[in-house]
C-alpha cells in the first residue's frame, strides 16, 4: 500500500505525464498551422470529417457488414456504411467497395489474401524504385509469405519499363501482379502489363495510396478501367479523409466480392475504427462536391511548384516529362547516397517546413538519400494557389541555396502561412481552420 504522501507524489507525476501529452499534441497543431506541410502523404481534414473523428463513434464496434451485425446498437451505423458503400463506388466507379480498411497497409494485406496463398508468385515495383514497403517482403508481400520479383525499371521516364515488365510476367506468371508507388510521379502505363498479367492468369492489383484522390477526381489515371482487377489506397493522402483505407474492385462477381469482404473482416480487422469510417464517408460526399476541383488544383499547384523550383536552380527530377503529373515533387540536393537529402529536409524543418528525406534513383541507402519527396496537396487544401508555389520554392532557395539562416526564414514561412489558414473543397460554411488544437 502506498502512503498517503507517495500517493500524492504518484499523482503529481500522472497529471504530469497528461499534461506532456496534451502540450506536445498542441504544439504539433501549431507547428502544421504555422508551417508549411509538404509531405506527400499527409493532408489536413475538414471541420465536419474533424467532428466526426472526435465524437463517440470512435469508441464502438460493428463487426460484420450493414444490416448484419454481431452487436446491437449499429442500427444508425449501419446507415453511415450503407451511404459510404454507395459513395465509394460512385466516387471511384467502382462495382465494389468495401471501407472497413483501417489503413492502406491493410487494404493492401487483405487484398493479398484474397488474391494469393502463400508460396505463390507476385511482381510488384522495387521499394528502390518507389514501391511501399507492404509491397516487399520485409511487408505485406513478406507476410503473405509471396515470391516476389521486381520489375524492370525505367529511370528516364520514372515508371516501369514496359516491354521488360512484360517479359518478367510472363516468364514469371505471378498470381498478383501489383502496379502502383510510394515515389508516384507519373500514370503507370498499364494497357500491356495488365494484358501480359492476364494472358498468365494473375489477378491485377494497383494500389493507388497516394493517388487516389487525383484518380477520383479525373486527373491521373483509371486503373479500374485500364486492367485493374483490384485497387487498394489510403483514404488520407490525396484523398482528404482520415486516416484509413479503401479496398475496391472492378469485379461483378459476387463470389470474388463476398472473399474481398471477407479478406476485411474477419479476415484483417475485428474493430475498424467507426469514427475514421463515418469520417471517410463525410469526405466522400464532400468530394464528390469538390474533388474534381481540388484535384486539378492539386496538379496544377505541383506543376507549377517544380517549374518554379527549377527557376530557382534546383535539380528537379524528371524534366524531360515535365517534371511531375501528380501532386509530387523530386528534388535532388547533391550526390548520391551523401544524405544531402537528409540535411535538407533538417534545414527546412528548422524553417517550419515539413518535408522528408527520399531515395531517389541510385540511392542505396534510405538513411541517407540524395533527395527529397515533396507534395502538395495539404498546401492546396489550405487555399495556396498556383501563382503561390513560387513563394514557397523561394523560401526553399533561401534556405538551401543561399545559406540565409532558417530562423530567419522560418518569420516569413509563418507569415505567409497566416493567410492559409481556411480548408477548402469542403462544406465549411463558418469558415473553420484546418488546425483545430
Ligand atoms: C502510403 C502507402 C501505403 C500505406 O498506407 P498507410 O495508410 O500508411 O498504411 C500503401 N501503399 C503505398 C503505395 C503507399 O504509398
Amino acid at each position: 500500500m502506498a502512503q498517503p504522501q507517495e500517493a500524492e507524489d504518484t499523482t503529481a507525476l500522472n497529471r504530469g505525464y497528461a499534461e506532456t501529452v496534451m502540450q506536445a499534441v498542441r504544439a504539433s497543431g501549431q507547428l502544421y498551422a504555422n508551417g508549411l506541410g509538404m509531405i506527400a502523404s499527409e493532408n489536413i481534414v475538414s471541420p465536419l470529417v474533424q467532428d466526426i473523428v472526435r465524437s463517440d463513434l470512435h469508441g464502438r464496434y460493428a463487426e460484420g457488414l450493414p444490416g448484419k451485425r454481431y452487436y446491437q446498437g449499429c442500427q444508425d451505423f449501419d446507415t453511415i456504411e450503407s451511404l459510404g458503400i454507395s459513395l465509394a463506388q460512385e466516387v471511384f466507379q467502382a462495382p465494389f467497395a468495401n471501407i472497413q480498411s483501417i489503413s492502406g497497409t491493410v487494404s493492401n494485406i487483405g487484398a493479398l489474401k484474397a488474391l494469393a496463398k502463400p508460396g505463390d508468385r507476385i511482381t510488384a515495383v522495387s521499394t528502390a524504385d518507389g514501391g511501399h514497403i507492404s509491397h516487399a517482403r520485409m511487408g505485406a508481400v513478406g507476410l503473405r509469405d509471396l515470391n516476389l520479383t521486381t520489375y524492370p525499371w525505367d529511370e528516364e521516364r520514372m515508371e516501369p519499363d514496359v516491354e521488360a515488365s512484360c517479359a518478367v510476367i510472363r516468364e514469371v506468371q505471378p498470381k498478383v501482379a501489383l502496379f502502383g508507388q510510394s515515389v508516384f510521379l507519373f500514370p503507370t502505363p498499364m494497357k500491356e502489363m495488365a494484358d501480359a498479367a492476364k494472358e498468365v492468369g494473375a489477378a491485377v492489383m494497383y494500389d493507388g495510396a497516394h493517388v487516389l484522390g487525383l484518380i477520383a477526381g479525373g486527373q491521373f489515371q483509371d486503373p479500374l478501367r485500364e486492367g485493374a482487377d483490384v485497387m487498394t489506397g489510403s483514404s488520407h493522402k490525396t484523398f482528404p479523409g482520415p486516416q484509413g483505407g479503401f479496398l475496391l474492385s472492378s469485379s461483378e462477381d459476387e463470389a470474388f466480392q463476398k472473399r474481398l469482404n471477407n479478406a476485411m473482416f474477419p479476415g484483417v480487422c475485428s474493430s475498424y475504427h467507426l469514427h475514421h469510417v463515418a469520417g471517410k464517408v463525410m469526405a466522400l460526399a464532400e468530394f464528390k462536391e469538390f474533388g474534381a476541383a481540388y484535384a486539378k488544383d492539386i496538379v496544377a499547384n505541383a506543376r507549377a511548384f517544380a517549374e518554379a523550383l527549377a527557376a530557382e536552380g534546383f535539380d528537379v527530377l524528371a524534366e524531360s516529362r515535365g517534371y511531375t503529373a501528380s501532386h509530387q515533387v523530386l528534388t535532388r540536393h547533391g550526390d548520391l547516397d551523401s544524405g544531402a537529402g537528409a540535411k535538407a529536409a533538417a534545414l527546412l524543418e528548422e524553417a517550419g517546413i515539413i518535408t522528408n528525406m527520399n531515395m531517389l534513383p541510385g540511392d542505396t541507402k534510405a538513411m541517407s538519400p540524395s533527395g527529397l519527396r515533396l507534395g502538395v496537396q495539404e498546401l492546396t487544401r489550405v487555399g495556396f494557389t498556383a501563382d503561390e508555389m513560387s513563394d514557397v520554392a523561394s523560401l526553399y532557395a533561401r534556405v538551401l541555396l543561399r545559406g540565409e539562416d532558417p530562423n530567419s526564414v522560418k518569420t516569413d514561412v509563418h507569415e505567409l502561412k497566416s493567410t492559409h489558414q481556411i480548408i477548402r473543397y469542403c462544406f465549411n460554411d463558418d469558415e473553420r481552420t484546418g488546425y483545430p488544437l
